[in-house]
């Protein structure tokens, strides 16, 4: 059996290894350049990422491109605290971690690397057939590969779902965007690897401090109306500086003075989501990752899952013949995915609160915390392990 692996992120490389382990081979095709990994951008890997990680023997290696995070902590504005979130490490003491995405990629393709798993760069996926009991991906380089299955793990605008799912979601705007920054020389108390939550009265702020004092932040900033990336970037970065203090200053929180300790200059993100599409699968294709289901960032759940995905899906191809595991790897994953997905609609219809909606917002959070908040309210979320050695059941009928 031979795997061809579009996309070489998050979802590509653990694949591979996954893969691996089950006794697969597989080649990943990567669209852009070794090492063209992206900048900036900081992201949270939750306790669940890291377990499917470590079915792979991977999860040290990326908690340590990162530093741990255990704990989370949610306010508003005016300065209540909602709540905190404490999940429960791995039994090695491996706790959730905040890290760069480029880190991220770099340490699971420096694994696969290491594994002997063929990447080849540069080579982006135009179009998919099927041929005789084979698949055929096209590339835009006029070159062809030939296998036994094909894994799209080519993110969000995934060529492959194009094939899957031609009439499928597509991603959608969640209603706010966002920068991130790194600000240094700040005196604050908010305790080394606690991540701090304000969803403020005019925008989300997001921040935590790495123990050499560095605090690494990020503000979700409402908008009924997608902004266009070069109608962000036409604004100058000072302007946005004064913006941002000016959106974060009303609230009691260190944002405002933050983003004033930040160097100006900033990458723009829109928040995006999309639902699964009702099949995951056609042929001998798959969707993994965010091709298959973009979670939005708010969900802090998008390379946990698309880890998940790739360990899950392993599994069946392991135990099934291809027109049974791909049905079998949807069926283990889509009821958690859609949990995963309406918890990050909730959190993004918060964060994007204006107006009446917002005094509202402020006057139910607390309630809501403490009704439905709790130290198990996302044990379901972080504490879910997957089984590798178990077997995997073709679905009846
Ligand atoms: C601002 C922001 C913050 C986020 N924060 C978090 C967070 O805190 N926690 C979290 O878990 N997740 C977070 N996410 C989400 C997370 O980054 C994604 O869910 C995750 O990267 C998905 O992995 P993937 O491998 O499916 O897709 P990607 O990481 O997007 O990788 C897809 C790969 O496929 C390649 N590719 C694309 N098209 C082709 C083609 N045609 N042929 C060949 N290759 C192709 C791309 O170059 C890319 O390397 C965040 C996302 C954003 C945008």
């Amino acid at each position: 059996m031979k795997a061809l692996i579009i996309g070489g992120g998050v979802a590509g490389p653990a694949a591979a290894m996954a893969l691996q382990k089950a006794g697969i081979d597989s080649v990943i095709y990567e669209a852009h350049p070794a090492g063209a990994y992206g900048v900036g951008a900081t992201m949270g890997l939750s306790t669940n990422g890291l377990a499917a990680l470590q079915v792979l023997d991977a999860h040290r290696a990326v908690a340590d491109a990162g530093f741990p995070c255990p704990r989370g902590v949610m306010w508003l504005g005016d300065g209540r605290r909602l709540g905190e979130d404490v999940p429960a490490p791995l039994p090695d003491g491996t706790t959730a971690v905040q890290l760069r995405r480029a880190d991220l990629y770099a340490a699971l393709h420096g694994h696969a690397a290491a594994r002997g798993v063929p990447v080849e760069y540069g080579r982006r996926l135009v179009q998919v057939e099927h041929r005789g009991d084979r698949i055929v991906a096209r590339f835009a380089d006029g070159g062809e590969a030939v296998g036994d299955v094909l894994i799209g793990a080519d993110g969000m605008r995934s060529a492959t779902r194009r094939f899957v799912a031609p009439d499928g979601p597509r991603p959608r705007y969640c209603g706010i965007f966002g920068t991130n920054g790194f600000a240094h020389g700040l005196d604050l108390d908010s305790g080394y690897g606690t991540f701090h939550m304000v969803f403020g009265r005019r925008a989300f702020f997001g921040y935590v401090q790495r123990e050499d004092g560095c605090v690494w932040w990020f503000v979700n900033v409402p908008a009924a109306r997608e902004p266009m990336p070069a109608q962000l970037a036409a604004i100058p970065a000072e302007q946005w500086r004064q913006r941002l203090h000016g959106l974060l200053a009303v609230d009691v929180s260190p944002a405002a003075r933050i983003v004033q300790a930040t160097p100006p200059g900033y990458d723009w993100f829109a928040a995006h989501q999309m639902k699964a599409p009702k099949t995951w699968h056609r042929g001998r294709a798959v969707l993994i990752g965010d091709a298959a289901h973009v979670t939005s960032p708010s969900s802090g759940q998008g390379a946990a899952m698309a880890v998940e995905d790739a360990v899950e899906l392993a599994r069946c191809l392991r135990d099934l013949p291809v027109a049974q595991a791909l049905p079998a790897y949807q069926r283990l994953r889509e009821g958690r995915l859609r949990k995963v997905h309406a918890g990050a609609r909730q959190v993004n219809r918060s964060k994007s609160a204006t107006g009446p909606s917002r005094v509202l917002r402020d006057a139910m959070f607390p309630v809501l915390m403490k009704r439905f908040g709790g130290p198990q309210a996302l044990s379901w979320l972080y504490d879910h392990r997957i089984d590798f050695d178990s077997k995997v059941e073709a679905d009846a009928g």
